[in-house]
């Protein structure tokens, strides 16, 4: 049996897709192009409309292919959750429409391909599962989802209504992931959830919330080195994502200054840096709380570099607004941020919201903001020349065959000449100088 995937939107959705693959390949599923396919299976993003209206046209030409190529087609993700009860009406070739909660049929559906028949979703009762993660053998980066759904409501944001509120994942079910990742040979880990830093775990004998959770996941790793497993081969770094300003608290600070294996980069998403925005955002800060919660952060972990999201050209935006932004900008120094401008979703709050600004003056602000981001990047980049960091080697570089692509654990993307046979490896380098984006750099042994 065959199977063709392809996937839009955030991490998230990639990891769902991966632990989707693991039930394919688990029951002999092979990857093939949608031509050569038994299924077509589309993983779909609603956050955005430009990537929701890229599935549909995606899902239109593989419904006008079906009947020569006789694929089944499933939909799953977040346009399937929203669109769950009309999807079908619009697309009849589509056979599946796998909402978020029915996810955990989805190794029925694959039997019931085979087999030639098909199965009855209604029949299921919606409950959540986190999967496994798939892991492509030979990758040493992985993502482990730790919490789903989010309860924030952003005015903006379509999540909650297609992912659900927030369900978080046993630490046993982590801490068992983590390990046979580990003994896949993965060096880095990112943590994955909408808001991943509001995880919190209840049972009989105790509550987890994600400093703690944290602070577990290092000792276990600490105690697993220390018995001889995986010792030099072992997860070096771990990242997570996305964090909200609001639940970064004191003590996950703590965590983060004291355990070396979690990565001084943490993208943490401003979006605005005008209360009156924030506000009607439903964000939950003011900008004051987010450049103390910045300064606190900063000295307490030397060397911390922070990414983030900028949403522009929100309804009643006005030129102070925006100013106020970009002044939240140079003062916190992202070292990189996704921008983007408001394009409101149906069926979220701020569809409603007064003061919609003209397509020609949110794309105006979006300049100034992308404007002054890369001047930012850029001044921070020059700063960094000189410097000597740790780096994992994650390949070959396309432009040469004699250097290798690496990662800095604050995000940065570093080029240096060395051996094929240390992709997967960590490396000490002293960045050189700069090539677009990218640091060139050489190896030290120090
Ligand atoms: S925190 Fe806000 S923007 Fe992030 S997923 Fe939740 S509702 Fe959406």
């Amino acid at each position: 049996m065959k199977y063709y995937l392809e996937t839009y939107g955030c991490q998230m959705n990639k990891a769902e897709s991966s632990a989707l693959e693991t039930i394919l390949r688990e029951k002999a599923w092979e990857p093939a192009p949608a031509e050569e396919a038994n299924l077509v299976l589309i993983n779909t993003c609603t956050v955005r409309a430009t990537a929701e209206n890229r599935a549909w046209g995606r899902i239109a030409q593989f419904a006008a292919g079906k009947k020569r190529f006789g694929y089944t087609i499933a939909v799953v993700g977040c346009m399937a959750e929203q669109y769950k009860d009309t999807m079908k009406e619009r697309v009849p070739e589509i056979d599946y429409v796998i909402g978020t909660y029915q996810k955990q049929s989805f190794g029925l559906i694959a039997d019931q391909i085979q087999a030639g028949t098909h199965f009855d979703l209604d029949d299921e009762k919606p409950v959540f599962q986190f999967s496994k993660t798939y892991h492509e053998p030979g990758a040493f980066r992985d993502f482990v989802p730790i919490m789903h759904g989010c309860n924030n409501f952003c005015t903006y944001c379509i999540v909650p209504y297609v992912r659900g509120r927030e369900v978080s994942r046993s630490p046993e079910e982590i801490l068992a992931e983590l390990d046979s990742l580990e003994d896949l040979g993965v060096r880095e880990i990112t943590l994955l959830g909408q808001n991943v830093n509001s995880y919190s775990w209840k049972d009989a004998d105790r509550t987890l919330d994600f400093p703690a959770l944290l602070r577990l996941i290092a000792e276990h790793l600490r105690a697993r080195h220390a018995g001889g497993q995986s010792q030099s081969k072992g997860i070096g770094w771990i990242r997570f994502l996305t964090s909200h300003p609001k639940d970064l608290s004191p003590e996950l600070i703590d965590v983060l200054a004291s355990e070396p294996v979690y990565c001084k980069h943490i993208h943490l998403c401003l979006q605005s840096g005008s209360n009156k925005i924030l506000a009607s955002m439903n964000r939950k800060y003011t900008r004051e709380y987010f450049l103390d919660l910045v300064d606190r952060m900063r000295e307490a972990i030397p060397g911390l570099s922070l990414s983030t999201d900028i949403l522009v050209g929100f309804p009643g935006e006005t030129d102070e607004d925006l100013e106020a932004t970009l002044d939240a900008m140079r003062q916190v120094r992202f070292s990189y941020a996704f921008m983007y401008y408001f394009n409101p979703r149906e069926g979220t709050a701020a569809v409603n919201l007064p003061g919609k600004l003209p397509d020609k003056v949110k794309k105006a602000h979006l300049a100034r903001v992308i404007e002054v981001q890369k001047e930012i990047t850029s001044n921070l980049m020059q700063e960094r020349v000189g410097c000597v960091d740790e780096v994992l080697i994650e390949g070959q570089s396309r432009r040469s065959s004699k250097e290798l692509v690496a990662r800095t654990a604050r995000d940065e993307m570093v080029v240096f000449r060395g051996e094929m046979s240390r992709i997967g490896q960590f490396a000490r380098v002293r960045l050189l100088s700069i090539s677009g984006n990218t640091f060139k750099a050489e190896e030290v042994h120090e």
